[in-house]
């Protein structure tokens, strides 16, 4: 006799689950919500059930790495989706424009010149979300606030499509303000999109208005 349990939830399906229990409490629409599943640090093996799984849109940190798994899987599924949510150095501009569907670190003038000149080199606008530094840290990387606006201005007249804004919050503390702050930025400036909540703080990201969760530990388990 089997006495498993009847098939439970995969990690997912219980993400999707929470996702579209928020988005109810909210009186969101989930197709407004883009889970990206962060697979930095997960291999094939990892990665490929949650394709079967029929997810299609993926988060990387870095471009190598990035180039190192994703053609293979691609292959398989072409129509996954990566997203680039890790620091870029100017120098990996080219290679980010050619792999990724989207970018969420653009955070600094020397950068855009290079993400500009890579989307006029090779034909491909991929749209970019403005890192903003949200906490005001200083060893963190992103925008400053007050220079968000004349960096949302330079981004356009340079032919980057600015999808919108992404932040980390200051670790150790609430993160719901900074969400908060970040969503009235981008209504400030007329921007959309809103890349913000991770594994321990999705739900109230999406209650804020987050229109892209970046989701690794609770799809993956911990990263090794
Ligand atoms: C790793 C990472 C995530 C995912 O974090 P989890 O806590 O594993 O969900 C999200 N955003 C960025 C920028 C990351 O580097």
């Amino acid at each position: 006799m089997d006495n498993t349990p009847k098939s439970s939830a995969s990690p997912l399906e219980t993400v999707n689950a929470e996702i579209a229990k928020t988005a109810r409490i909210a009186r969101r629409d989930t197709d407004d919500i883009t889970l990206i599943a962060v697979s930095k640090t997960q291999g094939p093996d990892k990665i490929s059930p949650l394709l079967a799984e029929g997810h299609r849109v993926f988060g990387e940190n870095r471009v190598q790495e990035a180039q190192e798994k994703w053609p293979a899987l691609k292959q398989d599924y072409p129509d996954a989706q990566l997203h680039l949510i890790g620091q870029l150095q100017s120098n990996k501009a080219e290679d980010a424009v050619e792999l990724f569907d989207c970018i969420h670190s653009l955070d600094r003038p020397s950068l855009l010149k290079a993400l500009a000149k890579a989307m006029d080199k090779t034909g491909k606008r991929v749209p970019c979300f403005i890192q903003v530094n949200i906490g005001d840290e200083d060893q963190k990387g992103g925008c400053p606030i007050g220079e968000l606006p004349a960096f949302i201005e330079q981004a356009r007249s340079a032919g980057v499509p600015v999808a919108g804004l992404m932040c980390i919050p200051p670790a150790g503390i609430e993160p719901a303000p900074f969400f908060a702050f970040l969503a009235k930025l981008a209504e400030d400036n007329g921007l959309e999109g809103l890349s913000m909540g991770m594994s321990s703080d999705y739900p109230v990201a999406i209650m804020l208005g987050a229109t892209h969760i970046r989701v690794g530990t609770a799809l993956f388990g911990e990263r090794g």
